[in-house]
């Protein structure tokens, strides 16, 4: 078929998710799953989707059009990226906001180098809510926009209380404060330190014979995660776990108030709620793919961000039909 073709490099939730979003599409099809693992040991299901270990990956340059990089962001996606952009045009979900900018270098030189076009740091946050931000600032000057994160399950935090001594398993939940969102939305512009705008709510099965008093300690003195929030901790068996807290929920808010003239006060905001985030941010993922493929088809390579990217090029639809049944 004409179909763009897709790879998915790693199969993790934004993998998995990533293989489900494709399957919804009629213009693109998945070719293969790369893994580190034992490919046979995946579950892929999927009739004609080849599981292949990721040291083949090369031997599938003319079969995919664009790979998607599902690794994690803390050491996958900064090796594994450079590495696959040498080979194909790539789009990635890379996170961890502060090395954006070192991350698009590594990336630019390599993709730049081996022409190929390569998305960065593509998904909701970054991905929709930096396009948010930006519009909202550029269309109201004045003040800020603000962004909120939740009610929503934070990867990051639930690893850090599992890393815990005692705890055998357990979640954290980001939960912005009602107060401040309204503070935003009424135009005071006010100025919000962390533990203004957030909250934290942990769930912890704690190993047999633990210390539950040790545990909400060290939890809550944590520097850099959980020191500077108010946190509850809250402890659980494994199978209150298992039944409340199997699903990864996320979302949040981009809030501008600002104001036009001197006296019309304008709201801009923009809000997701997501009952996986892994599976949405996959469906982002997979609609840049056709960003990708365009971009490359006309020569336009190296890094992109979303605030590179026009909408056009991520929807399966021509600009025609765009023109005349959405603008
Ligand atoms: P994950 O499930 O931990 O998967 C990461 C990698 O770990 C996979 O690619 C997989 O690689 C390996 N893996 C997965 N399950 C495994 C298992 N059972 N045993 C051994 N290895 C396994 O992470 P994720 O939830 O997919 O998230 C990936 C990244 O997406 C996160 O790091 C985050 O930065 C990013 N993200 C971005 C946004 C955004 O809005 N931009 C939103 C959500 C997440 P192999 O198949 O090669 O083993």
């Amino acid at each position: 078929s004409s179909n763009i073709k897709l790879g998915i490099v790693g199969f993790g939730n934004l993998g998995k998710g990533a293989a489900k979003a494709i399957k919804a599409t009629s213009d693109l099809d998945l070719v293969a799953v790369f893994t580190r693992r034992e490919p046979e040991s995946l579950n892929i299901n999927e009739p004609g989707v080849q599981a292949v270990h990721i040291d083949h990956a090369e031997d599938y340059q003319s079969a995919i059009d664009v790979m998607l990089l599902c690794g994690g962001s803390a050491t996958d996606l900064p090796e594994q990226t450079p590495h696959f952009a040498s080979m194909f045009n790539t789009v990635n979900s890379y996170d961890t906001h502060a090395k954006i900018p070192e991350f698009y270098q590594t990336v630019n030189d390599a993709a730049a180098n081996h022409q190929t076009t390569a998305i960065i740091s593509v998904g909701w946050d970054p991905g929709l809510f930096s396009i948010n931000r930006v519009m909202a600032d550029a269309i109201l000057p004045e003040g800020k926009s603000y962004s909120f994160w939740g009610e929503g399950l934070s990867q990051g935090h639930s690893d850090a209380v599992r890393r815990v001594n005692g705890v055998k398993n357990g979640v954290q939940y980001t939960i912005p404060s009602e107060e401040a969102i309204e503070q935003v939305r009424s135009g005071a512009n006010p100025e919000l330190s962390k533990s203004d705008k957030h909250r934290r709510v942990c769930y912890v099965v704690a190993e047999e014979n633990a210390d539950k008093a040790a545990i909400e300690q060290e939890i809550k003195t944590m520097p850099n995660y959980f020191a500077d929030y108010h946190t509850d901790v809250h402890f659980i068996s494994d199978e209150e776990l298992e039944r409340d807290h199997a699903k990864a929920p996320h979302g949040g808010f981009i809030i501008k108030s600002g104001q036009t003239g001197s006296t019309n006060q304008q709201l801009y905001e923009f809000s997701l709620a997501l009952d996986s985030n892994p599976e949405f941010t996959a469906s982002v993922l997979v609609a840049y793919a056709r960003a990708a493929f365009r971009l490359s088809q006309e020569k336009q390579f190296g890094a992109k961000t979303v605030y590179d990217v026009a909408p056009s090029y991520i929807s399966p639809l021509s600009g025609e039909a765009l023109r005349r049944d959405y603008l």
